[in-house]
Parts: C-alpha cells; sequence; structure tokens
C-alpha cells in the first residue's frame, strides 16, 4: 500500500488522560503546530467500528502536561483526579500532503495511533452536532469490545484512578481541562 508516503510522514505525540472531576472523562490531546489540540470524550474511545463517540473540543493543552498524573486540589479548573490512559505516537493519515492542523479546519482527519492501547486508524469528524471520534476498520479493530474495562489503569504507573488518589498530594495545575 502506500508504506513509503506512511513513513515519510511526521511522527508526532498524542494522550489521552483519564479524568475524574465533575465527571469522570478522557482528554484525547493531539500534538499540533507546538501545543496539544485537545477534545473531551465523555464516553472514551472504543476499539469498535460501530461505537462512534462524542468528543468536545476544549483548550490547547501544553505539551509538558502531557505526563501529568496526579490529583488537582478543590477550588481548581479540572479538580479531581487524572492519569496517563494512553500515550504514543501518532501520524496524520492524508495523502494529499495537508496536515493534521488542516484536516481539523476541514472538520475531517484520519490519524494512525500508534498507542499502548489504542493502535490503528481513528477518525475525528465534524457534525452538525460537535465531533465525532470513532475507530475505523483495519486489523486492530475490534467488534464488542470494551477497552476501557479491559485496560482501565494508567500506561504510566499501571496504577488505577483510586490508587493515583490515595497516593498523591494535591497539585497545583494551571489550566488544566
Ligand atoms: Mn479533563
Amino acid at each position: 500500500m502506500s508504506d513509503v508516503r506512511k513513513e515519510s510522514k511526521e511522527k508526532l505525540l498524542f494522550v489521552i488522560q483519564k479524568h475524574d472531576s465533575r465527571n469522570l472523562h478522557y482528554d484525547l490531546r493531539l500534538e499540533s503546530e507546538g501545543v496539544m489540540k485537545s477534545w473531551t470524550v465523555p464516553k472514551g474511545p472504543s476499539m469498535d467500528p460501530k461505537t462512534r463517540r462524542l468528543a468536545v473540543p476544549t483548550e490547547d493543552h501544553s505539551m509538558s502536561y502531557n505526563d501529568f498524573e496526579g490529583v488537582i486540589p478543590e477550588g481548581n479548573y479540572g479538580a479531581g483526579t487524572v492519569l496517563v490512559w494512553d500515550k504514543g505516537m501518532y501520524t496524520s493519515t492524508k495523502d494529499d500532503g495537508s496536515t493534521f492542523a488542516d484536516s481539523l479546519e476541514e472538520g475531517h482527519a484520519t490519524v494512525l495511533l500508534e498507542g499502548e492501547k489504542l493502535k490503528g486508524r481513528f477518525a475525528l469528524i465534524r457534525t452538525k452536532r460537535g465531533w465525532l471520534f470513532f475507530k475505523m476498520k483495519d486489523e486492530f479493530a475490534l467488534s464488542g469490545s470494551d477497552i476501557l474495562s479491559d485496560k482501565p489503569d494508567s500506561v504510566k504507573t499501571g496504577r488505577s484512578l483510586a490508587q493515583v488518589n490515595e497516593q498523591e498530594s494535591p497539585s497545583e495545575m494551571r489550566d488544566f481541562q
């Protein structure tokens, strides 16, 4: 297939933080032009192509927060517990030379994720009702799977949210979303 073109593409960072704040949600963050473009995915990612998840755009994040795992104290934005649910590299898979930022402007991005949990092609599509994030059909897709309950813990430390909450002292994080 297009392996040569794929390999010529720039590899960028992605991270998904599991964040137990006012509600439990998953923050999808993809590097673009020096920042982490971010979406809140209330129901979390899925490896089943039939499961399309709402993804609500949030503020760009600093890349320096990518590794953050800990407790944000009450009274701060995002107060609650955070763990690094998945991380790795990604490439934007459009073959027309457009960047991920171009694709977002068009409202239609496809990415190849090389995470520890999420692998293969995913789409981020803007619809009338908001952005959708979902697995595309490929050899990594798993019908009927539930990766959120199969692999709930941190890829950084192996801890659960409860363990992070127990073991970490609150740390001030400015504008963590
Ligand atoms: Mn969040």
